[in-house]
């Protein structure tokens, strides 16, 4: 396999030009573990760190390397510490909001074309999920593909394919088993050389099952990575971007698996209960007892469906919820950070001026 399998083309190598004058290499990144990432340059693989400098840039965590990004390495050809020096321009990224920070986002995975969002025909499968996972996904730039999945545990999968396709808004829907022997072509129609393809959807609707079926046999031998826990173990972990030699590549972090429909912003789903929101006398009204709700007003008026409405009231309280719950561990996370304390925050402030010294 050379880069271009993994993407590499005449667009990033031209932009690549003023690093390699610099002395750096091209390089994607297809795992991070404990902060080290493992990268994947021309004709080897190795193990690298963001350069210190990178950690503390005011672009904050969107600086910060994360699995399919294309990056600058410098190459440390005696040691081990390789140094990814920057992150190179993404075509495309997933990102949620930061644990209990209001604006920071967080990157989870880059340079994604396609993002296939699985649901399982076992279970209904609502219209609105699959419009807000539309929403999480043509945010990201990349091209959403509806996936109906356990189509072997449906007699006529023909109705719940017609109501998918009524919310996937013009997206392709296909219906797949990841269980039966057949090949799954139509998903293998969007795999091509350096063309890296996603996952999202709820957790148990078969995403590593067919993740599985896509990389088959090849994530065994080549596609699992001995490293060291912190007590010096040794610890099997899989690659997150896996190269096909049949041609495209994989994209699977537990970032993309947990990024859920609250990453997106309830309103986002329902713009036309945004517009509506226009008219309503709080800016901050959330559409339910406040008085002057323009949206209430318009769903008695019967210009907005009660059934609509019902559910963006129901979605806004979990993502309330949900948020609230995050902000909470964060506070804790933050807590307990703060008791780990002096020991670990010398070493930091050490590592921290050798890297002042080194740039
Ligand atoms: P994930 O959480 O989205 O990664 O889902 P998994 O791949 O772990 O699958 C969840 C469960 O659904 C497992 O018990 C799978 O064996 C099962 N499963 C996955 N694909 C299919 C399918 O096409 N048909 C049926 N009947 N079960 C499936
Ligand atoms: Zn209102």
């Amino acid at each position: 396999l050379s880069l271009a399998d993994f993407g590499w083309n005449a667009v990033r190598e031209g932009a690549f030009a003023v690093h390699a004058a610099a002395g750096l290499v091209p390089g994607r990144v297809v795992l991070e573990h404990n902060h080290v990432f493992r990268v994947r340059v021309a004709d080897s693989e190795i193990l690298a760190e963001s350069a210190g400098r990178m950690k503390h840039r005011a672009e904050g965590r969107q600086a910060l390397p994360v699995v399919g990004d294309w990056v600058a390495v410098r190459l440390d050809t005696v040691g081990t510490r390789s140094q990814i020096r920057e992150v190179l321009p993404r075509t495309t990224w997933f990102s949620r909001k930061a644990a209990g920070r209001e604006t920071e986002e967080q990157i989870v995975a880059a340079n994604i074309d396609v993002v296939f969002i699985v649901f399982g025909l076992d279970i209904h499968v609502k219209s609105n999920a699959i419009e807000r996972y539309l929403v999480l996904a043509r945010r990201s730039g990349a091209t959403p593909v509806i996936v109906l999945n356990k189509s072997d545990v449906v007699d006529d999968a023909g109705p719940m394919r017609e109501d998918a396709e009524q919310a996937a808004a013009g997206a392709p829907v296909h219906v797949i088993s990841a269980r039966t022997a057949e090949p799954l072509s139509a998903l293998e129609a969007y795999f091509a050389p350096g063309r890296t393809i996603a996952l999202l959807g709820p957790s148990g609707v078969g995403k590593s099952s067919i993740v599985n079926r896509l990389i088959g046999n090849e994530v065994l031998p080549t596609g699992e990575v001995r490293e060291w826990d912190s007590r010096g173990r040794h610890t099997t972990v899989h690659r997150q971007l896996v190269a096909r030699a049949r041609g495209g590549l994989v994209i699977d972090t537990p970032g993309m698996r947990e990024l859920q429909l609250w990453d997106t912003d309830v309103v986002d789903a329902f713009d036309d209960i945004a517009a509506l929101a226009a008219g309503c006398r709080f800016r901050d009204c959330l559409h339910d007892r406040e008085p002057g709700c323009a949206v209430k007003a318009a769903m008695e008026r019967g210009q907005l469906d009660d059934g609509r409405y019902a559910s963006f009231i129901k979605l806004q309280a979990e993502q309330l919820d949900m948020e609230k719950r995050r902000d909470e561990r964060a506070l804790n996370e933050a807590k307990r950070s703060g008791k780990i304390g002096s020991k670990a925050l010398k070493a930091l402030q050490k590592e921290r001026q050798k890297e002042g010294r080194e740039s």
